[in-house]
């Protein structure tokens, strides 16, 4: 197992964390009162520290291996991953390589078995129902921005450890489309077309339904340009 199977191809340590999507410039565009609460909400917003009394769920492996049957009985082709933990905090248990979830995911690296899950589940029947739906073609390719990456949140020393730390999160950022087109959630989400906008709304709205977390361009200025999927405390849904 070498490091590139958590990292998605990246040294595991400096993944999506440190190949910023926000300019900062951006953020001296924008108004005090915004910069103030975008600095608060990194990944994962500031309203949702863990709840009082949430737990993370216990890892065992009975339970591993009953998540792992669950992802095959969705038709997911996994590699269970060795558990890794790290000195700054970070760590990667429970966590699933995912070989072949019927459309082919860019970037990905380790996630944790508990996020795999929904995840594959929103591949598997949200992407395509909603692409038939709204926009009458196939999503033959998903562009992530990576799942396990360890950082703080916002990138930013001293914050609380990102849910991508634990590999419990995935970023996604575009849709390839069979008829050549790409949906970008930068472009698509505030663009001029309708379907490609409710599209976009429809599959974060899914995913609300199957994640504890999500977050996109309407959460705050730093996921202009993805939606952030995890597993940690919740429900979260923007
Ligand atoms: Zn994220």
């Amino acid at each position: 197992m070498n490091a590139a199977d958590y990292g998605g191809g990246v040294s595991s340590l400096v993944p999506a964390g440190s190949r910023r999507r926000f300019p900062l410039r951006r953020h001296r565009l924008l108004p005090g009162l915004l910069v103030v609460l975008t600095a608060l909400a990194g990944c994962i917003p500031s309203p949702r520290a863990p709840r009082r009394g949430w737990t993370p769920p216990i890892e065992t492996p009975e339970r591993f291996r009953q998540c792992l049957a669950a992802l095959r009985a969705e038709g997911a082709q996994v590699e269970a991953l060795a558990d890794r933990r790290f000195d700054n905090g970070c760590s990667a248990t429970s966590a699933v390589k995912l070989v072949a979830i019927g459309i082919p995911v860019t970037n990905l690296g380790a996630v944790k078995c508990g996020a795999a899950l929904p995840f594959v589940r929103w591949v598997r029947q949200d992407v395509p129902t909603m692409a038939q739906r709204w926009l009458g073609s196939d999503v033959v390719r998903i562009e992530s921005f990576g799942s396990f990456a360890c950082r703080p949140v916002n990138n930013q020393a001293g914050n609380r450890l990102s849910e991508h730390g634990r590999a419990n999160a995935v970023d996604i950022a575009a849709f390839r489309l069979r008829d050549g087109r790409r949906i970008s959630v930068r472009d698509g989400w505030n663009g001029d077309d309708q379907q490609v906008r409710g599209f976009l709304r429809a599959l974060h709205k899914a995913a609300c339904g199957r994640f504890s977390v999500v977050l996109g361009p309407d959460a705050n200025a730093l996921h202009h340009d993805h939606f952030h999927f995890d597993m940690g405390s919740g429900p979260y849904c923007r």
